[in-house]
């Protein structure tokens, strides 16, 4: 099974200061959805030195490289995400974020490293490659904004794609050991805003007003109940509201209210009824307070990440060939969503996740300012990434 010869590992082993290195560079050099300019210009000239075939400006920022192997094979895509999020870094690392506001606290930096390092060995050992490697660094995942432009032109058609792989590094994962799972792995995601509009007036006379912050509170409460009502026993959904505004004072009843949340699911149906249920709840429940609301979704969101059975499969296999089947796990139900989706929705592949976990007690969360991550778990992702890559190649 296994197409990481002991040559191949020597390469992994030889690069290891380089791979740690560079991520370190990335992330002292963070750079927020579709600014990824610095990040960019490194992974082309990275890529170019190489004698990669490379792509720069697709889908506004990414990168794409091609290599074509020397002997005949498949084409098989790893991509990788390099935005960053606006956040402060809390730790105290010399090579902590040199941005004020702007931190790599997903791991994207690891997840750029590793796929230049990845497209650095089987360039290197193109001799022994067969097929070809696309390499896609995708920008703006945290926007859910860069996955469709890329695909839009075409990373995916020329060449054609047959499969595509990546991971992603989690602090919820021990390092050395890796989690895949076939079919809904990592929720969609979609955002909405409800605005409701009302009468405002004096906190005396509310039966003189039309009270817009009364309505919204019972939007509020009740969604969750919409929730659990409408969605069967054995689905999940979950709404959250992360901002409620409205008013400036004590006794003044204000025009407006606006609600702003997050919907999460696994299953495209619920997804869809959900979004559905919520924008004539959100209107009837706020007639019956005499306001009125109008409930919108941003964009079209993020769909669930669904990897696909058989890629699971044989990832699962490379990846216990390449580490030993006691580090290979199924993986859990991520609540979190990714982009990823659009690529998986357009080609067979799987995406898997790699431990990152810091040995200390303390929590390092994704998308926090006291995320860390164990760079450990690099070399991990990066065996088994190399050996997805070169077993999928050879078909
Ligand atoms: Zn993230
Ligand atoms: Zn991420």
């Amino acid at each position: 099974m296994s197409k990481t010869t002991p040559s191949f590992n020597q390469e992994i082993d030889r690069r290891h200061e380089s791979l740690i290195a560079l991520r370190r560079d990335f992330h002292r050099h963070p750079e927020l959805s579709f600014e990824e300019r610095r990040t960019a210009a490194i992974i082309a000239e990275r890529l170019h030195a190489t004698g990669m075939d490379v792509r720069t400006g697709v889908g506004r920022t990414g990168v794409v490289g091609v290599l074509h192997g020397d002997r005949p094979g498949r084409t098989i895509a790893w991509r990788a995400d390099i935005d960053a999020l606006p956040l402060n870094e809390s730790l105290d690392q010399p090579f902590v974020s040199g941005t004020p506001g702007v931190m790599h606290a997903c791991g994207h930096d690891g997840h750029g490293a590793i796929a230049i390092t990845l497209a650095e060995i089987l360039a290197a050992r193109r001799r022994d490659v067969p097929g070809t490697a696309v390499f896609i660094f995708q920008p703006a995942e945290e926007i859910f904004g860069g996955a469709k432009p890329m695909i839009e032109a075409g990373v995916l058609d020329r060449p054609h794609v047959d499969e595509v792989y990546g991971l992603h590094l989690t602090t919820q994962t021990p390092v050395g050991h890796v989690g895949l799972r076939p079919g809904p792995s990592m929720a969609s995601a979609d955002f909405f805003d409800v605005v409701v509009t009302g009468q405002g007036g004096h906190g005396a006379y509310p039966h003189l007003s039309m009270d817009p912050i009364t309505a919204a509170a019972n939007i509020l409460v009740g969604m969750q109940n919409l929730v659990s009502r409408e969605v069967a026993a054995q689905e999940t959904a979950v709404l959250t509201v992360g901002q409620f505004v409205g008013g400036t004072k004590h006794n003044i009843i204000p025009a407006s209210a606006v609600l702003r949340g997050s919907l999460r699911t696994f299953n495209p149906r619920v997804r869809e009824q959900i979004k559905e249920r919520l924008i004539a709840y959100a209107s009837h429940v706020a007639r019956a307070y005499r306001t009125e609301a109008h409930l919108s979704w941003m964009g079209e969101g993020c769909p669930t990440v669904v990897n696909h059975g058989k890629e699971t499969d044989f990832a699962r296999r490379c990846a216990i060939d390449a580490i030993g089947p006691d580090a290979v796990h199924d993986g859990d139900l991520v609540m979190a969503s990714d982009d990823m989706s659009l690529f998986l929705q357009e080609r067979p592949g799987c995406y898997f996740r790699v431990g990152i976990a810091p040995l200390d007690d303390r929590p390092h969360p994704h998308h926090a300012p006291e995320f860390e991550m164990n760079e450990d778990g690099l070399p991990v992702g990066l065996r088994v990434g190399l050996n997805v890559m070169l077993t999928a190649l050879q078909g």
